[in-house]
C-alpha cells in the first residue's frame, strides 16, 4: 500500500531519481508487519527505519545496531533514510518475495520461538535484546525444525512432542555444548 503522500510525490515526479528511492521505501513498508521492528515491535516510518537486506527483515535503529555488530555475514544493514542507492527495485522485489515481517517471522525466523521465550517485544532491556537478536539469528534457535535432524525415535510416537536445542555454558570449562530436549505430556526429558 502506498499512502497518499506517496501517490501525491509519484505524480509528481514520476518513478525516477531521489523519488524511486522513496517509492520504493514505501513499497517495502507497505508490507504486512514492516510498520513495526520485527525484532523489538517498536513503531517505525520511513525516516527512521532501517532494514537487514539479507534476513529480509524490517527493523529499529536499536536492533538493527546488534545486527551491525553481528558482522555483514549474518546482517547487511541499511537505513531506509541515509543509504538512498540501496532501495532498488531488484532489493524491493525480495522484501515483497519475503512478504513483510509478520511472515518472515512466522514461517522462518520465529517460527518455534516458544510463547515464555522473554524477548525485547516485552523487555526493551538492552541484555534481553542483544540476547534474543543473537539467538535469533546468529544460533538460530527458531528456525523451523530441520526434518533431517529429527530424531526417529520421536516420529514414532503417537502424538505430538514438542523438541529442540538448548546451549549450556559449563561453569568449570567456559564451554558451550548443545543439547537436545524434548516435552512429552508436559513432562521434560533430556
Ligand atoms: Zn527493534
Amino acid at each position: 500500500m502506498i499512502s497518499t503522500e506517496g501517490k501525491r510525490i509519484l505524480s509528481q515526479f514520476g518513478k525516477n531519481g531521489f523519488f524511486c528511492f522513496f517509492y520504493n521505501i514505501e513499497r517495502i513498508m507497505g508490507l504486512p508487519g514492516n510498520m513495526c521492528c520485527g525484532d523489538c515491535g517498536e513503531k517505525l516510518n520511513k525516516d527512521i527505519g532501517w532494514a537487514s537486506l539479507n534476513l529480509g527483515i524490517v527493523l529499529c535503529i536499536k536492533c538493527a545496531g546488534i545486527h551491525r555488530a553481528m558482522g555483514t555475514h549474518i546482517s547487511k544493514i541499511r537505513s531506509f533514510r541515509l543509504d538512498t542507492n540501496a532501495w532498488t527495485d531488484e532489493v524491493v522485489r525480495t522484501f515483497e518475495k519475503v512478504g513483510g515481517n509478520e511472515k518472515v517471522n512466522a514461517r522462518v525466523w520465529e517460527a518455534l520461538l516458544p510463547s515464555y521465550w522473554i524477548n525485547p517485544k516485552w523487555d526493551k532491556c538492552e541484555r534481553i535484546r542483544e540476547h534474543f537478536i543473537r539467538m535469533k539469528y546468529q544460533k538460530k534457535m527458531f528456525l523451523p525444525p530441520d526434518p533431517a535432524k529429527i530424531n526417529p525415535c520421536v516420529c514414532k510416537m503417537p502424538f505430538q512432542v514438542l523438541q529442540g536445542y538448548v546451549d549450556w555454558k559449563s561453569t568449570d570449562s567456559k564451554k558451550w555444548t548443545t543439547q537436545q530436549w524434548a516435552v512429552l505430556h508436559s513432562r521434560f526429558f533430556f
